[in-house]
């Protein structure tokens, strides 16, 4: 167990201070924790670098705007708070979350506009989304019964907490033996899964839900690498039935970048092995952490 001091366990800024994360509280009459009422975003640090720093901030922003949350901090002073959590905390690999939540109005007021929102964020250590056992031989993936909310409710383009569908979702798929969940739509097409987006291959073509997702910035990764390299993409309505008879399948996320997927429902594609457009795109996901273009290189010196 780290003790509550150990910055190398993760470092939050609330209330205006750095904390270790141990000790980073918020107030329970937050409307963030009490309704759900926040936005987010999370940017990766890979060996001592943010990796699209700019994209998850422009998207941030606009969660915001979408919301009515304000951050009352501008972009040059949020990426000066997030360099600070990961400065003093040393890590070379993190997660770095920044959030805003409504807060909380006058006492006795349920006026939203009335609130006085608030930032926070955190540094923390690089968190997978599937173990190393999980990213070698590919996730077992199930397509859940529950439906993910409709984006006619919640926004699924600004980054949101409306976690339950996917929570639930999620509990299924491990009580069935699977490794995650991805939910589909009223329709019957797959949106998306707990913390990432889906993809598959057929014939080649690589295909990825247009709508009802959040707009991965992985994702968007992905359909840049793809294009840069000349294999066709389309987004479209991805039907559950077109994803369990794929040539191959892969999710994409801040939380391990490309990660292969070898069963659907039970069902083996390619062979139960990560494909070859998957390997390909995986491959060039992590060199593309090392060009300049995308990385901003963190100085721990100060
Ligand atoms: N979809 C949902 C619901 C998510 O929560 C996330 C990330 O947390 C993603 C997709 C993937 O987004 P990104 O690639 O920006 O990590």
């Amino acid at each position: 167990m780290p003790s509550v001091s150990d910055l190398s366990a993760g470092v939050a800024f609330v209330g205006g201070s750095y904390v270790p994360i141990a000790e980073a509280a918020i107030p329970i009459t937050d409307w963030g924790f009490l309704r759900s009422d926040a936005t987010y975003d999370v940017v990766t640090v890979w060996e001592g670098a943010f990796f699209r720093l700019d994209a998850h901030l422009e998207r941030f922003m606009r969660s915001c705007e979408r919301f009515r949350l304000d951050p009352g901090l501008t972009i040059a002073q949020i990426t000066e708070v997030l360099t600070e959590c990961v400065r003093k905390s040393g890590l070379r690999n993190s997660y770095v979350e920044m959030i805003v939540t409504r807060g909380q109005p006058p006492w006795g007021s349920r006026d939203p506009r009335q609130a006085v929102n608030r930032f926070y964020a955190f540094a923390v250590p690089f968190v997978w989304i599937a173990n190393e056992a999980q990213r070698e031989r590919g996730l077992h993936l199930k397509v859940s019964e529950v439906q993910r909310i409709p984006a006619s409710s919640v926004d699924p383009k600004a980054k949101n907490y409306h976690w339950n569908d996917l929570t639930m979702g999620l509990l299924g798929a491990l009580d069935a033996g699977a490794d995650t969940v991805v939910l589909g739509d009223a329709a019957g097409n797959v949106v998306e899964g707990p913390g990432f987006n889906v993809f598959c291959v057929q014939g080649g073509t690589i295909v990825t839900p247009k709508d009802g997702v959040l707009e991965g910035i992985s994702r968007r990764t992905v359909i840049e690498i793809a294009e840069t390299l000349g294999m066709p993409v389309e987004l479209r309505a991805l039907p559950a039935e077109e994803l369990r008879r794929a040539d191959e399948a892969f999710l994409s996320t801040s939380g391990g970048g490309v990660l292969p997927v070898t069963r659907v429902d039970g069902r083996v594609l390619g062979g139960g092995v990560p494909g070859a457009v998957t390997q390909r795109l995986l491959q060039t996901y992590w060199d593309w952490h090392r060009d300049p273009a995308y990385s901003r290189p963190i100085d721990y010196g100060r």
